[in-house]
């Protein structure tokens, strides 16, 4: 997280940029309640539900940046990540209620099958909505690539998924005024539920990963023992590497075997020359190294540079 910018900064323009998510998603909001309101139709409904989750999805992102940024203390000695992961969680059940709500309604509209009223209005208002998210979710997705920022991209991406089923409900309900199948206006409003469903899977998962501490995925992995292999000369061997992903800060542990001999002042540069790596490589990473002398390796010394065991 600490890749562009002073910290301070960053974190600045990321709490902007999550004032404007808040106002941008009620803007939004408003007009796709508009649109249903006018034309009454069940996948217009669905597709302002879809926003009140964005709504309170912009807020817990607010709410979790703030927290997530605060500098470790006496209570949290491992800083605050974890709080992003309660916003995700929290989102996630709502995401979940609000595609129940929409089944309901989909139920409720099969059951008493209306035309849809003032279409053409309602479609020209919910298009509205739908061009603002588009240009939103690009300003988060650029934003996000530029500060390294995951979170932000994903809450891009996220908003670009939306555009993509308003899109869709757009198109199907200007195929169902055009050829009168009313079928599709429900029809629709379930694909928009699960959609909604999905997603909701997809943030609850993730969380939980955040919260069972899980490693970083292969490739980190291999980049990871690389820049360790790349940096630790004077070292024998390393082991035991352990990493743990919590918010955007990666946790990163292992063993590091020098010659038994070796003077403190020695082996503690050689950690330092490690740390020094990892941080300019890696965003918001926290690095402990344990020593250990050569009796202590796992390997039969080699005559390669530092392997891993
Ligand atoms: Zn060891
Ligand atoms: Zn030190």
């Amino acid at each position: 997280m600490i890749a562009a910018g002073i910290p301070g900064e960053r974190k600045r323009r990321i709490a902007t940029l999550a004032v404007w998510s808040i106002v941008v998603a009620f803007v939004v909001l408003g007009f796709k309640a508009a649109a249903w309101w006018i034309t009454g139709s069940v996948a217009l409904y669905s597709d302002a539900l879809e926003s009140t989750v964005n709504v309170i999805a912009a807020f817990a992102a607010y709410w979790a940046i703030q927290v997530s940024h605060k500098p470790a203390d006496d209570d949290h000695p491992f800083g605050h990540h974890k709080a992003e992961y309660f916003s995700a969680v929290l989102e996630g059940v709502l995401i979940v209620v609000a595609a129940l709500l929409i089944l309901t309604e989909v139920w409720r509209s099969w059951q008493n099958a209306a035309p849809l009223e003032q279409p053409w209005k309602g479609l020209a208002v919910n298009g509205v909505a739908t061009v603002i998210n588009a240009v939103w979710a690009g300003i988060l997705i650029r934003a996000g690539r530029s500060d390294k920022s995951p979170a932000l991209v994903a809450d891009g991406q996220h908003i670009m998924t939306d555009v993509v089923t308003s899109v869709g409900v757009f198109v199907g309900l200007v195929g169902a005024v055009l050829t009168g199948w009313r079928i599709l206006d429900p029809a629709l409003a379930v694909i928009v539920a699960l959609n909604i469903l999905w997603q909701g899977w997809h943030v609850i998962g993730s969380s939980l990963n955040g919260l069972m501490d899980r490693a970083v995925d292969i490739q980190e992995n291999i980049r990871i023992r690389d820049i360790i292999s790349a940096n630790s000369k004077g070292a024998i061997e390393v082991h035991d590497l352990k990493t743990r992903i919590a918010g955007r800060a990666t946790f990163i542990e292992f063993h590091l075997i020098v010659d038994g001999d070796m003077p403190v002042r020695e082996s503690h540069l050689i950690c330092d020359r490690i740390e020094d790596a990892l941080k300019a490589e890696i965003p918001s990473v926290r690095v402990v190294i344990h020593v250990e002398p050569d009796d202590e390796a796992k390997l039969p010394r080699g005559t390669t540079a530092v392997p891993f065991a």
